[in-house]
């Protein structure tokens, strides 16, 4: 794994430098050459260190969203092998082609457990970014379509299947219908392979009631990223968010605010480039996830640092100290002072004090509409109304949390405008 560290100087891989090269010359994409001529880079030559590479603008999901994939294509036509299909969480998914030369993943964990009889089991639709080729590892593929599972569940049993690649949804779904069968067949399973979905250690303990004698192991990654961690045997028993990372990305961990680096255990968003993938090469991609770097304490043996997975970035939504914060519920609030605020804003939360006696900080950077001027008594009729406004919770506003002493006295910046443009600003960012 390669991870820019907060060493300006540091130098970059080679495989990174071949990857800047081959987008830089290549015959049919231009994709990158006129994104980054636009700031006036027009070599690879001169980006030889972390700091030269970190000049190079960020790639956003909304930059493949709307373009028609065969816009993003860095290999020949006849070359696309198949399609991958991001996942559609917000709105209109990213669609993106693969050629043969994709690098397939290895799931070791299915040799280490002893697996040989693996299956993956996925919606219709996952299926199209499923890979089929998996280093002599034999797989039987199903698709999971939910309203059918009783045939998946028949055909787990017949085939004897003794390990799934499956999304947590679809193997609690598959549980009733397994039980109803035989209700042996949830105890043939070795391992779980859970990808896909996020899961908490509460749903992963359930699965693993559910199928006792498996290891459940999470996979980290996105369909345009491939997989960017992988739970060894240790942290599969242990955790439902703790990582090693895979080799085949270029990480880097920032700042979602200045954009600079953050260091071991500090939180920020990932943002990945991919060495391995050449048929779609993502640079310096801003994945929306939420995460950290962690000391490696790990006996397995891989090295590097962990990665943990908090959440997403720049989300409608933040939980902070029991609470569920949603955007929709500050614009709520915020339609009070529409006649001064624009309806851009950014609320920046931190988290102070301890578990037991949480302090909430909440910084809130709002934009002035024009010909509005940036007085005292604003800032302070808008420190004074909005925690009265803002409903934190079905029961509590702001200003009555703040009084139970969790939350502090919101501070106001008003500004002009956000660093990081492109995406929509409704966002809660939690440091
Ligand atoms: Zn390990």
């Amino acid at each position: 794994m390669f991870i820019r560290e907060k060493d300006k100087n540091q130098p970059l891989p080679q495989e990174l430098i071949n990857l800047l090269k081959f987008v830089w010359q290549n015959d049919y994409c231009a994709f990158y050459r006129e994104k980054f001529s636009k700031l006036g880079i027009n070599s690879s030559k001169k980006i030889k260190t972390a700091d030269d590479f970190s000049k190079l603008p960020f790639l956003t999901k909304d930059e493949l969203k709307n373009r028609s994939p065969f816009d993003f294509l860095f290999i020949k036509e006849e070359d696309i092998q198949r399609v991958a299909l991001t996942s559609g969480t917000s709105g209109r998914p990213a669609m993106l082609f693969r050629g043969r030369n994709y690098p397939y993943i290895t799931p070791t964990a299915f040799k280490e457990v002893g697996a040989v009889r693996p299956m993956i089991l996925q919606s219709p639709f996952q299926l199209p970014s499923v890979f089929f080729r998996l280093n002599k590892i034999e797989f039987s593929i199903i698709t999971g379509d939910i309203h059918n599972l009783a045939l998946s569940s028949f055909m787990i049993e017949q085939l004897k299947i003794d390990s799934l690649w499956t999304t947590p949804t679809l193997a609690f779904f598959l549980l009733k219908h397994l039980n109803k069968l035989n209700p042996a067949l949830p105890k043939n399973i070795k391992l779980l392979l859970i990808g896909g979905e996020r899961i908490d250690f509460k749903k992963k303990k359930e699965l693993k009631k559910a199928y006792p004698n498996a290891v459940i192991s999470v996979s980290y990654g996105s369909s345009e990223l491939a997989k960017v961690g992988l739970q060894c045997l240790n942290l599969a028993r242990d955790y439902s968010d703790y990582y090693h990372l895979r080799d085949e990305n270029y990480i880097e961990v920032i700042n979602t605010v200045t954009g600079e680096s953050a260091g071991l255990g500090e939180k920020g968003e990932l943002v990945a480039t991919t060495l391995k993938i050449f048929d779609t090469p993502l640079i310096r991609y801003r994945t929306g996830d939420l995460v950290s770097l962690e000391k490696n304490n790990c006996s397995c043996g891989i090295k590097g640092p962990l990665l943990k997975v908090w959440g997403r970035v720049n989300f409608d939504m933040a939980r902070v100290a029991g609470f569920e914060l949603t955007s929709w519920q500050v614009e709520k609030a915020f339609e009070k002072f529409k006649n001064y605020l624009k309806e851009d804003f950014e609320i920046h939360i931190f988290e102070e004090g301890t578990p037991e006696n949480p302090k909430i900080r909440l910084n809130l950077k709002l934009v002035l509409k024009d010909g509005i001027k940036d007085e005292i008594w604003l800032k302070n009729f808008i420190k004074e109304n909005f925690p009265k406004a803002w409903r934190i919770s079905p029961r509590l506003t702001l200003k009555e949390v703040i009084r139970s002493g969790i939350f502090l006295e919101p501070e106001i910046d008003f500004v002009e405008s956000f660093e990081f443009q492109g995406k929509k600003r409704a966002a809660l960012i939690l440091h």
